[in-house]
Formats: C-alpha cells, sequence, structure tokens
C-alpha cells in the first residue's frame, strides 16, 4: 500500500521554469539543460520502477516515495522508494542511466559509455546506498525502531542499459533491473521468516515518516548564479511559447501567432512562485508580468481572489 506518493518532482518543475524563462545564449543555458534532462530522466526511471512495485502483495507493505529526512548532524538524506514491512525494510535507490557501465568496486567508481564512445565517470551507487542506509538506520534508532533489519537495493530501470561488473558478488546482489525487484523482495523475505512487528506496531513508524520528511528548499537561481535581472519577464503564449504576450482589452495576445487568451498570467504567476517567491506585490507583478498600467495589474491579481497580507500600499498576495 503507497503511503507517501511521489507527486510532482520539485527540481524538474523549477528548472523547466527557469529554462524557459532564460535566454539561450546566457552562459549556464547549456549546464542547467543538462541539469534538467538528468532530473527529467531520474524521475521517469522513478516513475517506471512503480508499476514493477504493483506486483508486491500490497497488503504485505507499507511504501513511500520520495522521502527527505535529516540525519543528526543535520545534514538531508534522500531515499527515493523505501518498503516496510513487518520483517524487514528495503532502500531502494533508482538509477536510470543509459549506454553502457563498468562498476569497479577497486575504485568504487562507475563508468558509463554513451553510444558514441565517451566515457565518463559517476558515483559509485553501492557506496551511495550504503551511506544511505547507514543514516536510515541512525534516523531509526534515534526514532526507536532500531530492531528491524534493513535492506539496500539499486534499481536499474532502463532496460537497455548493458552493465559489467568486476567480480565481487555484493555487487551482484545489490544491483538489480526493474522487473526483478518481485524476486529480489521474495528473496528477502526468505531470508527473513520472523515478524519482528505487527502491523499495527508498524503504523506509527510510517506516520512517523511521513510527518519527518521535509520537502527540498532547492533554489536554482541560487545554485546556477542566475540574477532576477538574467530571467526574461512577461507572459508566454500557451501556443507558440513565444514572450511576452501583449494585455489588450482584457485578454493577452500574441503578436506572433495570434493567439488569444484569457488566463495565460497565470503559468507565468507559478514560474515567479517556482523561482522567485510564493508572495507577490502589485508592482512586482506589473515588472514580471511586462505590464505597463498598474491599475489592470490590480484588477488581475482581484480576479484571483487570492489571500493577501498588509495594508493597501505594499500589499503581498501568496500565491
Ligand atoms: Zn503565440
Amino acid at each position: 500500500m503507497v503511503i507517501k506518493s511521489r507527486g510532482k518532482n520539485n527540481k524538474v518543475e523549477k528548472l523547466e521554469a527557469l529554462i524557459s524563462r532564460l535566454n539561450p545564449g546566457h552562459p549556464q543555458w547549456e549546464w542547467i539543460k543538462e541539469e534538467l534532462h538528468k532530473r527529467q530522466s531520474g524521475e521517469r526511471g522513478e516513475r517506471s520502477l512503480d508499476y514493477h512495485l504493483t506486483f508486491l502483495p500490497q497488503d504485505e507493505f507499507f511504501i513511500l516515495h520520495d522521502l527527505r529526512l535529516k540525519n543528526e548532524q543535520g545534514y538531508f538524506f534522500q531515499i527515493d522508494t523505501l518498503l516496510l514491512s513487518s520483517r524487514f525494510f528495503t532502500i531502494i535507490d533508482v538509477k536510470n542511466y543509459g549506454g553502457s557501465l563498468f562498476l569497479d568496486h577497486h575504485f568504487n567508481q562507475l563508468i558509463q559509455q554513451s553510444s558514441n564512445g565517451n566515457k565518463r565517470g559517476l558515483l559509485d551507487p553501492i557506496s551511495q546506498i550504503r551511506r544511505q542506509q547507514l543514516q536510515f538506520k541512525n534516523w531509526m534508532k534515534s526514532n526507536g525502531m532500531e530492531d528491524i533489519p534493513v535492506e539496500s537495493l539499486i534499481i536499474l530501470s532502463n532496460s537497455s542499459t548493458i552493465i559489467e561488473t568486476t567480480s565481487n558478488p555484493s555487487y551482484y546482489d545489490k544491483i538489480t533491473r526493474s522487473i526483478n525487484i518481485d524476486n529480489k523482495i521474495e528473496q528477502f523475505k526468505l531470508k527473513y521468516p520472523k515478524e519482528i512487528f505487527t502491523k499495527e506496531e508498524l503504523w506509527p513508524f510510517a506516520k512517523a515518516l511521513v510527518t519527518a520528511h521535509t520537502p527540498s528548499d532547492y533554489d536554482p537561481l541560487k545554485y546556477f548564479k542566475i540574477t532576477h535581472a538574467d530571467l526574461l519577464k512577461g507572459v508566454c503564449c500557451p501556443s507558440c511559447s513565444i514572450l511576452p504576450m501583449i494585455r489588450l482589452h482584457g485578454n493577452w495576445q500574441c503578436s506572433v501567432c495570434m493567439y488569444n487568451c484569457k488566463d495565460a498570467h497565470i503559468r507565468a504567476l507559478q514560474d515567479y512562485k517556482l523561482l522567485i517567491s510564493d508572495t507577490i506585490t502589485v508592482r512586482e507583478m506589473c515588472s514580471f508580468l511586462g505590464m505597463s498600467s498598474r491599475y489592470s495589474a490590480y484588477r488581475l491579481i482581484r480576479t484571483m481572489s487570492l489571500c493577501h497580507s498588509g495594508g493597501t500600499k505594499g500589499r503581498e498576495y501568496f500565491l
């Protein structure tokens, strides 16, 4: 049973908003585009795992996706998927790598070779998941739940990926394909036949995990050193994606494809919320949407029935 779903990946949403508001000639554009592709691919991999998890006996597992927990040192660690059962827990890390992979346990490195022959080094997923496992066990200890074994698995979600490794048996046990997940879990069930908690005893711990989850405060502007002045202002045309549309007789009109609509500003304000702030003043809205009349910006914001704080001067609206 899924008790915490994945939801839309906030980092992907933020990067999509950022790339749509940057000039392709911007020095950071290629880097941001690459980061966005990487995260979109990761998100696809995680979602493809969800289908394979439906083959597990649903009444035996609490499934939690996309958990971000704080360790004792105050740093956050992230778990793609966590399976809780009465006999053992399993941490799952999803990797959507393409091409050919070579896992080298001597140097703890993963070498990826793409179809054009280019090689690049990546973090060794075994070391990564060991670290996650350790942090999770510590988290369990500090939350009164240390008696249950914790297994970990790395799932390769891209079925066309070729993988080779040095002859280290622990690597074979830790890495598998999405389609084999139910088989791996069956092996864990044989390894841990004894029930340690009842499902009723497990439930408060599952709830505590959901409560302890802290969404990421990822700020792509800070990360990529982008200033507000770098962002393209205006309302984007939903039909041809050109910026900016023109405000005409209470409508938004595209001067390129002539598309006309009433609510194109909603998407622009979503971008503002993802990239800048979740509150906005009429003056800030005028500037971001590229409106010349403060009065029409005020009328527009009134139509959205947003909650607000402060008096009439400098009033902040909650997006
Ligand atoms: Zn257009």
